[in-house]
């Protein structure tokens, strides 16, 4: 007698993974439906964040049914939520439809003497990682798998949710005008994962949270981070769009980038480089330099002497980042002081820098740290 074995099971399409042009297409084509039910469903989901059919109470009953049927409305399930102490920052784990969990940070900064106040998501891009940096959670974890659009569209509607609910609570208290409703401003592609190495549906991501009808996030407000795959940014700086681009440097020399940071021996930092400034030449845009201070490893004069030679005369910004320890990881943090000395360096050299100010280090903020701590979790429990 054979053997019945079940019929795997046939995941849905997330409906997010399409553009606006094809939602229509989808709708019109495929559903029978007019492009005005596309507009509506693209708003609902996008504009007003409500990633459940049902709920989408300006669509005919039959029709929110029929698009159940069809597509999975919210791909991401919240594991776990929480808020830093100071309130400033949110993080959340999300299990994926295949059980796969990633992570999104909710950043909420004030409004001081440069800069309005904003409210920051940093996203994931992928399950796990293959670049294996040493100083990653993310890195340590190795590679699950590439997210779609959708799954890195629904983050930034999670967070939107909160932000927005916030705004209103605001209006509420009179602090602000129903007018200002702003929701989240700014979006890091610095989450989980690599995003030049999931390059098409990072791009599709940016152009679903930058239409105008959807969440409209400015793209000289999205960010995107790379630890410098340089075909991918050649590839980025032929698009025309004007978002920012961050690239980890994390070290001035070959031989100290290479024990961090793996990719190094791909792509040296003479390669990087000189990607970098055909970036700026070819989009007229600055590029930012992230590099995360490691005591002793990476944050001594000599290094601060070296990274200014280098980058001397291009247009560009350093961030400059004190790590976030990982629980077994061997590095410290590097102290205010060193940073500060770091930075003056840089200054001779005529390279602007920033000291970026962490955030909700008592919520495991940084990449990766809090799904390692629920996979321990999951392994005591
Ligand atoms: S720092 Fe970024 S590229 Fe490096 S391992 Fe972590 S997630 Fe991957």
């Amino acid at each position: 007698m054979a053997l019945e074995t079940a019929a795997p099971v046939q995941a849905k399409p997330i409906i997010l993974d399409l553009s606006r042009s094809e939602l229509e297409r989808e709708v019109v084509d495929a559903m029978g439906q007019s492009r005005f039910r596309a507009k509506q469903i693209w708003q609902a989901l996008h504009r007003e964040c409500i990633l459940d059919f049902e709920q989408i109470t300006t669509l005919p009953k039959a029709f929110r049914a029929q698009l159940a049927e069809r597509y999975i409305a919210d791909p991401i399930e919240k594991v776990y939520h929480l808020t830093s102490a100071d309130g400033s920052t949110d993080k959340a784990l999300f299990r994926l439809p295949d059980g796969e969990l990633v992570e999104t940070v909710l950043m909420r900064y004030v409004a001081d003497n440069h800069r309005k106040a904003r409210k920051t998501v940093c996203v994931s891009t992928q399950a796990g990682c293959a670049l294996g940096c040493t100083f990653c959670a993310t890195g340590q974890q190795g590679f699950r798998r590439q997210l779609t659009t959708g799954e890195i569209v629904a983050q930034i509607i999670f967070m939107q949710r909160i932000a927005l609910a916030e705004d209103r609570a605001e209006v509420e208290a009179g602090e602000r005008d129903l007018g200002s409703l702003q929701g989240v401003t700014n979006v890091v592609f610095m989450g989980m994962g690599e995003p030049l190495a999931n390059y098409d549906n990072t791009m599709s991501a940016i152009r679903s949270i930058n239409d105008a009808n959807g969440l409209a996030i400015g793209a000289r407000h999205i960010t995107l981070s790379t630890v410098g795959l340089v075909p991918q940014i050649l590839e980025l700086a032929g698009e025309n769009i004007q978002i920012n681009l961050a690239v980890s440097l994390h070290a001035p020399d070959d031989e100290t980038r290479s024990e961090t940071m793996p990719i190094n021996r791909r792509y040296p930092i003479a390669t990087l480089l000189s990607a970098c400034r055909r970036y700026v030449e070819m989009t007229d845009r600055r590029i930012f330099f992230e590099y995360v201070l490691l005591s002793g490893q990476n944050d001594t004069t000599a290094h601060a002497r070296k990274l200014g030679e280098k980058l001397s005369g291009m247009l560009c910004h350093v961030n400059l980042i004190p790590v976030n320890p990982t629980e077994d990881g061997p590095y410290q943090r590097t102290g205010r002081d060193q940073a500060d000395r770091f930075q003056n360096v840089l200054r001779r050299y005529g390279v602007p820098s920033t000291v970026r100010i962490e955030k909700g280090i008592d919520i495991d903020a940084g990449c990766g740290q809090l799904r390692a701590r629920v996979l321990d979790e999951d392994a005591i429990g």
